[in-house]
Order: structure tokens, then C-alpha cells, then sequence
């Protein structure tokens, strides 16, 4: 037992403790699906694991609350295998190292796995406790959250018989979440005939760096620069006054991250090197930090002259391609009318690739409404395909439509003031969270998420705020006190 496992509230402590014992990464899950069947057989609680991987577990009601809705309880398995560089950890096989600092639990040299094994903690310490008063209960225990929701992508629509669903998966204490976006990846390609480039010109590097990039949803509306946006102004620029022509593209690399890198090479005449560098480079470095000073401190434009490649990419599709680049949608593309602080639409220019005879330009589009999630697709989708290329989409995942009449949230704000004596806020949030996918299988579930307060998840510094628990798990305890009659 770990010094963790003493502190209070102990049903959840004890129980994350034996958790953090238990290897979860991503994608190797065996261990702790048979360490959770193992523990349900050992307390007596009825439990199964999925087709997908999930583990249910289903309780009784205590006398007298038989005829309450049926709440399920939810959570994800899994963690993000994360560790610092000096670790030598190895997520498959050992155990984390907990410590306390202060007011934080924290891990040495790895992520914790709070997220969300605070949620299979709570789940058990619920479970195996007869003195706690509960209407009938289901547990969901999700498997890969965090890479793909495998495990609720591939549910069956009859797995849950949950009216009521808290999800357990959130990292600020004092908040509900009643909504979150969906999302679709979106690719346009094309294929061209390189031509050789001419002798006698020079080859340019162009790159556009130390921008901040970010999370494409949660971050999408901060006001920082896409490298690849950045430099589609940049190229027009340099082709149509410097005579550039385009050879390669490669910017960004991931569909959910701001891009915060983008280096295009091109070929011009050797007697426009110094006007390139002079008058469009120079320039687009003070014009672009001016546009973004608050925000983007380190943004560097830098030219530098390599080898003349042997091929670019013709002038017209060149021009097709960076025209695309400069028309489609890219940011934030509307806020929630109803909630406007929030993000309800938006794009990301994840990834440029041009070179070889093929270009692919890959897309984050996410929206809390699905129409205009096919609105914002469909306007890039336009652009691509007036400039030649293929459009095809993948990985879509449905939002989760903030429900005005959920009576759990109601219930869930009511309970919070009488124990707290503050409001807890209501959120929708621009990301993609499980209960989308659970929503839309289960229509007529009644869903909220919360939970204690978690910092930096999915990072070795990754830490859970011990009193946030304690107050977490009161309001846990507290609802499913009140859970109203069927
Ligand atoms: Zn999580």
C-alpha cells in the first residue's frame, strides 16, 4: 500500500492506488480488463466484458430505491503513456510511482493516470460499499478512450440499460460539461506530373516557424497562427511577384494540432533571390509579427538557399493548390449562438504535403451541431475541388447536443448549490468526448460529465488536486441520493 491509498475520501484512494499497480496504456488493456473482472468476482458484483473491450459491472439498488431511474457510471480504462526523458518507465509492464506534493497527487517521471482512473476508482469504491444508498446501478468502464473510443465506437446498442449516464471524465471540479463537438477528418489529393525545373535557377527554403500550434479544438479559438495559412499568403506572394515557382510543401503533422511549422523549397531566377529575400521575406516577417504580436512572440519567417530540386510542380496546378490554400476555411467559424463564448464550428489546416507528383492536404472539421459541421466541410470541400483534387472523408464522430431540458443536469446544479453553496457552471466544450458516441447509440440517454480537478493530463506532469476529490465525491454520492423515480 502507497502513502496515496491514506487519503481521503479512502473508497477512492484506496482503489485508484491498486489501479496505478495495474499497467493501462492505450492499446494493451488485457491486464487491467482481468484485473477489474478479478475484483468484481472477488466483491461479488455481476460484471462482463464486451465485444469492444468495455467492462460492465451492474448493482442492485439499496432497499427502498428500487423503483430510481438506472444511473451508469462511466469512465475510461486507459491511460496516455506518457514520461519524461530521463525515465526509463515502461508502461506495458510497471507499476506508476505516486507521490504527494502538498495538495497534488503526482506520478515520478510519467503521466498518472488520473485521467480517468479517478473514474474506475469512484466506480469501485461505489460498488463495493453496501452502506452507500443508490438506486440501481450500472458501471461502464470504456476501453481506449484516448486514441481512438474504440470501446464505445464498437459498443452494441444494447449493451447499457442506463437511463441516467455520468460520465467521469472531466478535469475541473466545480464544472459540468453538457455538450461537446463532433468532428470529421477531411482530405483533398491530387496528383500531378512534376516537370523539371529550369537550369540556371536558383532553389529557395522557405520556413515559417516557432509559432505555439495547440489543440485544434480547445485552442482553436486563441487567436494563434496556422504555419500552413501563413505561408499559402506567403507563396502567393512569391509567385506572382518574384516569379517563384513551387517544388515541395511540408507543413504540420498531426489533423488535431495547430500546425506550428511550415517549409515550402521553390526554384526562381538567381537574380531574384535578393529581391525574395528583401522585399517579400523581410516584409511578411513584419507584417505577420504585427498581425499576431499578442499572441505568437516567437513567429520567424527565414529564407535560406539550398540546392535547385529537379523537379516542380507545374505553374497551374501550383497556382490551384496555393489558391485552395489561401480560400478555405481555417479557424474558428462560429461561435454557439446560444453560448457565445463557445466554439461551435470550426477548422484546421493540419497537414500540407506537396511533392513527388502528389499533394494531400488533411483537415480537422468540428462542430456541437452537425449540420454545420457539414457546412464548414463542405465549404473547404468547394475550394478543393474547384482546384482539381479529391475529397474524401474519415473517422467522423457525432457531437453531443447540449439537451436545454436534461433533467440530471437540473438535479446535478440543485444538489451542487445545497452542498456547496455556489453555483457549479454548465460548459459545452469544442473536443470530442465519449458521451457524443454513447448519445448517439443511446438517444434517449439523459448525460452529463464532471469530475475532480486534474492539471496538465496526457503529460508527465500530469496531477490530481486531493481536495477537489473529496468534494467530487460528496457530489456523487450526493446525487445518486436524489436520483428521481422512473
Ligand atoms: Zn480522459
Amino acid at each position: 500500500m502507497n502513502e496515496i491509498a491514506k487519503l481521503q475520501p479512502q473508497a477512492v484512494w484506496k482503489n485508484f492506488d491498486l489501479l496505478t499497480q495495474v499497467p493501462r496504456p492505450s492499446g494493451h488493456l488485457e491486464k487491467v480488463q482481468k484485473f477489474l473482472l478479478d475484483w468484481a468476482k472477488e466483491h461479488n458484483v455481476e460484471a462482463f466484458k464486451d465485444e469492444a473491450g468495455n467492462i460492465v459491472m451492474r448493482k442492485p439498488a439499496t432497499p427502498g430505491m428500487e423503483d430510481r431511474k438506472i444511473v451508469t457510471l462511466q469512465g475510461h480504462m486507459d491511460m496516455v503513456p506518457q514520461k519524461t526523458k530521463e525515465s526509463n518507465h515502461n508502461f506495458e509492464t510497471d507499476p506508476i510511482q505516486t507521490w504527494i506534493d502538498g495538495e497534488w497527487v503526482k506520478a515520478k517521471g510519467t503521466t498518472l493516470g488520473s485521467d480517468d482512473g479517478m473514474a474506475v476508482a469512484t466506480i469501485m469504491g461505489i460498488f463495493e460499499d453496501d452502506s452507500i444508498p443508490h438506486g440501481p446501478l450500472e458501471g461502464f468502464i470504456t476501453a481506449d478512450e484516448e486514441t481512438t473510443m474504440y470501446g464505445v465506437e464498437h459498443m452494441a446498442a444494447d449493451t447499457l440499460k442506463g437511463e441516467i449516464l455520468l460520465n467521469l471524465d472531466d478535469e475541473t471540479e466545480g464544472q459540468m460539461i453538457v455538450g461537446s463537438a463532433g468532428g470529421v477528418n477531411q482530405q483533398g489529393e491530387l496528383e500531378y506530373k512534376p516537370e523539371p525545373t529550369e537550369a540556371g535557377d536558383a532553389g529557395v527554403k522557405i520556413t515559417v516557424k516557432g509559432l505555439l500550434g495547440g489543440h485544434s479544438g480547445l485552442e482553436i479559438n486563441e487567436g494563434r497562427a496556422n504555419a500552413n495559412k501563413l505561408m499559402a499568403r506567403i507563396v502567393s506572394d512569391a509567385i506572382a511577384n518574384f516569379e517563384a515557382r513551387l517544388c515541395s510543401w511540408e507543413g504540420g503533422n498531426m489533423r488535431n494540432a495547430i500546425p506550428n511549422r511550415a517549409e515550402v523549397v521553390l526554384a526562381l531566377p538567381k537574380e531574384n533571390v535578393e529581391a525574395l529575400r528583401e522585399e517579400c521575406i523581410a516584409d511578411w516577417q513584419r507584417t505577420l509579427s504585427d498581425e499576431f504580436a499578442v499572441v505568437e512572440k516567437n513567429l520567424a519567417v527565414e529564407l535560406e538557399e539550398v540546392e535547385l530540386p529537379a523537379e516542380q510542380v507545374p505553374a497551374e496546378i501550383a497556382d490551384n493548390l496555393v489558391d485552395a490554400l489561401c480560400a478555405c476555411h481555417d479557424g474558428v467559424m462560429r461561435m454557439i449562438p446560444e453560448v457565445p463564448h463557445i466554439v461551435e464550428t470550426s477548422s484546421n489546416i493540419g497537414i500540407v504535403q506537396i511533392g513527388g507528383g502528389k499533394a494531400a492536404f488533411t483537415f480537422l472539421v468540428r462542430s456541437s451541431r452537425d449540420s454545420m459541421r457539414e457546412c464548414c466541410a463542405l465549404t473547404i470541400e468547394s475550394v478543393l475541388s474547384m482546384a482539381g483534387m479529391k475529397v474524401s472523408y474519415d473517422h467522423s464522430y457525432p457531437a453531443w447536443q447540449p439537451n436545454p431540458k436534461s433533467e440530471i443536469v437540473a438535479l446535478m446544479s440543485r444538489v451542487y448549490k445545497e452542498l456547496f453553496g455556489v453555483e457549479s457552471k454548465v460548459q459545452v466544450v469544442h473536443a470530442g468526448l465519449e458521451c457524443g458516441v454513447i448519445g448517439a447509440k443511446y438517444p434517449k440517454m439523459d448525460m452529463v460529465s464532471f469530475g475532480p480537478t486534474l492539471r496538465s493530463p496526457h503529460t508527465p506532469n500530469e496531477r490530481c488536486n486531493i481536495p477537489s476529490v473529496e468534494k467530487y465525491w460528496k457530489f456523487v454520492l450526493e446525487t445518486l441520493a436524489n436520483i428521481p423515480k422512473k
